[in-house]
Parts: C-alpha cells; structure tokens; sequence
C-alpha cells in the first residue's frame, strides 16, 4: 500500500446518471406489459435452467433461453410477448446470465424468482444508428415507448448504449444509464490522509476533529417511519388499507434515503477533496443487528452508502480508501501514548489515559487510530512529487500496522460500475 502517484493523463470512467421521468397514462400501461413479460422472461428462463441442472445436471445459457423463447412466441399462446420490445426481453436473459455467473463465482446467492409488486426495472439496448434521435430536451426515446417526458438535471457527457427504466415501490419512474466519459478533475489534496470514524450520533467524524451529524430531521423522520410501520402491521396484509398504507412507509423510506445521499454526496465530496489518503473501518452491522433495530439499520445503510460514494469518487479522483480491519481496536487505544483499556463501554463518550493523562473524544480518538492504520502507521506521508504535506496531527504512531489488515477497496473499475451520480 502506498500513495500512488497522480499521472497528469485524463482518466476514462463510466459515470452514471439518474432521472426522473414522467410517462404518459399510456406509456405507463405499456410499461406495466413490459415489465410483466420480463418478468414472465426471466422466472421462465429461471425455470428451464434450474430444472436443467437438477434432471440432467446440464447448464443452460441466456442464449439457448432465447433461441426457445422465438420458438415459445411463435405459440398463439405466448402470442402476447411480442407485444414487449425484443431487447427488453434480451436484456432481461443477460441480466439473469450474469446473475448465474456471480452465483457460480461465489460473490452471490442463487437467482431467486421475481414476483409482482416489487420495484420494477426493465433494460433496453439503444440502436446506436438512432441514437442522435433520442436525446431531445425535455424528452428521451425509447424503444416500443416513443418519447418519454424527462427532467434532464445535468447533461451526460456521452451517449448511452444501454439505458434502464425503473419503477420505485412509490410508483415513481426513472431513467438510469451509464456513460463513457473524463472524471472530474480534483487537486492536489491538503492532506495526506485522514482517518474517519462512524457513529450514530454523528455520522462521521474526522481523526482531525469535524463532525458531520445525523441530519437534524432524522429523527422525526425515524419517528414517522417507527409510527407507520406499527400501523402496517395492524393492518389486513394484502387489504386496500394495507396497501395504502404500504406506500407511506416506502414514502418515508425514500425521503430518508434522498436526504442521506444528499447530505453524503457533500461529506463524501469534502473528504476526497481534501484528502490522499482516506481511512475507514470495515464495519459489519448486520453481524450485531438484533431483532432489526431500526436506527441502526439506517445508520448501516448510510455507512454503507458512504464506502460506495468514497469508493467510486477516490477512483475518479486518484486518491485512496484504505478499509481497516474491523477487529482493530481503534476506540480503546489511547492515540497518545499506545496504552489499551481494557473495556471502553459505548456510553463513554470521553476518557482520560490512566498512562499519559491525555484526554480523549472517544469518536475522535478512534479516527486518530484508523488514519493511522491506514498510512501503515507513518507519522507523516509522502504525497506526490516528494512534497511532505501534514497528515492531520502530529503525534507519533503507536499502533503497529501488523495489528490490522489494512487492504486497499476493490479495482476502481469495480467501483466506477457501482458508481451513481445525479
Ligand atoms: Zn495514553
């Protein structure tokens, strides 16, 4: 692990883009068939490959799926599924294509069958030769849609080949797609590095000190989200109260999770900005999740949210996440003198060093430690160019590196897939 150099070359990423639009009565009937039939496509396709490996322990592909599928709509009864676009179909076998080769690779479970009611999403190729066409203001075409209302927030920088509609559990549309283009540029960081601590309280806080509280409408929100899912439950499940009902709680879920990604795109935006070097715990909530805290399933969603939007935006912006090992005992070593406590409960919110007397923030404290884990324990770091820039605090280092598993965030294309902006 080191600090890599910045190479003065414009770095290619994939940026995606997000927005909001508007189909006609029409356009969201069409929409319903289409989602159906990938629907139907993709529990068929399910069907056959599963049935396929259990009889005959043979592995079926996306593309034998197809092939049976041209047969299947040539069949009065599957006659419907031509009514839906055949890329949104395709799309939908590729989808399940690359679903089956996680699952074989070990990064994901076994494709589950798809069932009504859920968010919805369908994919279309875009003909390239067309594609000048789709782009109007105010206005995107799509295949067996015609043009649907947009709100272009932000212009992409390139052409989409591949664009995704999707329906949220609160019956709103979106259009996501990626595009090829040059990152944005960010200068030369004032910090070599930076160590950031997690908390529930405050979101964040920094080994130098800043904090980045949980938004002050959180809690009511948390209040509302607590009230109405008690009033789900005493509901008829599947009743039309019980529906209603349903899409408030997705309703505050939703405003919850905008407002939290609105508030980390700016956290996350400083600290990449500012810093080289960005450390950061690994924290697995879900290992210490009892009977699903709510506050805390929140909290996770938002740390988690914070490692993709830090991951994706250090790649574009060559700087580095270096992920401490959870098991470091940051919040109980003294960042002064190395001496550990024993226990450090988690109401203790400030303590003394029985060794050297200092006096520790217990967030600030543990964000001191992380940063230095992850500069391997360097008092000050070498930035590029062999200009020495401060890391943040002066004081020597005490914990070994060996004592934790630093490691470096996934290959920046990874990252850059994941990445959503707009
Ligand atoms: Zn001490």
């Amino acid at each position: 692990m080191g600090i890599q150099p910045h190479n003065g070359s414009p770095r290619l990423i994939q940026r995606a883009y997000k927005f909001r639009c508007y189909p006609t009565p029409a356009q969201q009937r069409a929409l319903a068939c289409h989602f159906g039939a990938a629907r139907w496509v993709w529990n068929f396709g399910l069907n056959a490959r599963s049935k396929a490996w259990r009889r005959r322990t043979e592995s079926r592909s996306g593309v034998d799926i197809s092939r049976l599928l041209t047969t299947l709509k040539r069949t009065h009864r599957h006659a419907w599924l031509k009514a839906t676009p055949a890329t949104v179909l395709t799309q939908a076998l590729r989808d399940q294509d690359r679903a089956f080769s996680n699952f074989f690779a070990g990064r994901a479970r076994y494709p589950r069958f798809k069932k009504r009611g859920h968010a919805q999403a369908i994919r279309f190729q875009l003909d390239q030769r067309q594609v000048h066409r789709a782009y109007r203001p105010g206005y995107l075409t799509l295949p067996g849609l015609g043009e649907i209302k947009l709100r272009w927030s932000r212009t992409p920088g390139g052409i989409p080949k591949m664009v995704t509609l999707r329906r949220s559990a609160t019956g709103k549309y979106f259009v996501t797609f990626m595009c090829e283009e040059v990152a944005p540029g960010v200068g030369p960081a004032a910090y070599a590095a930076v160590g950031i601590d997690l908390g529930l309280r405050d979101l964040v806080v920094t080994s130098r000190g800043d904090r980045a509280l949980a938004p002050r409408h959180y809690r009511d929100d948390l209040r509302r989200l607590k009230r109405q899912q008690r009033a789900l439950a005493r509901k008829r499940k599947g009743s039309a109260r019980w529906q209603r009902q349903r899409r408030r709680v997705a309703l505050t879920h939703e405003r919850i999770a905008n407002r939290r990604t609105h508030t980390l795109h700016q956290i996350t935006r400083r600290l990449i900005d500012d810093n080289q070097v960005i450390g950061v715990e690994d924290l697995n909530v879900r290992g210490m999740l009892s009977n699903h805290h709510l506050a805390l399933s929140i909290a996770d969603a938002a740390w988690t949210e914070l490692r993709r939007q830090l991951t994706y935006k250090a790649a574009w912006g060559g700087r580095e996440v270096v992920v401490i090992d959870r098991w470091a005992p940051t919040s109980k070593t003294c960042s002064g003198c190395g001496h550990r406590m024993t226990a450090m409960p988690l109401s203790m919110r400030h303590w003394s060093c029985p060794a050297c007397g200092a006096t520790h923030d217990r967030d600030v404290n543990a964000a001191i430690n992380i940063q230095r884990l992850a500069t391997g324990g360097r008092p000050e770091c070498q930035a590029r160019g062999g200009r020495t820039i401060p890391c943040g605090d002066a004081a020597p280092a005490v914990l070994a590196p060996a004592a934790c598993e630093a490691r470096i965030n996934p290959a920046p294309d990874a990252a850059e897939r994941t990445a959503v902006t707009g």
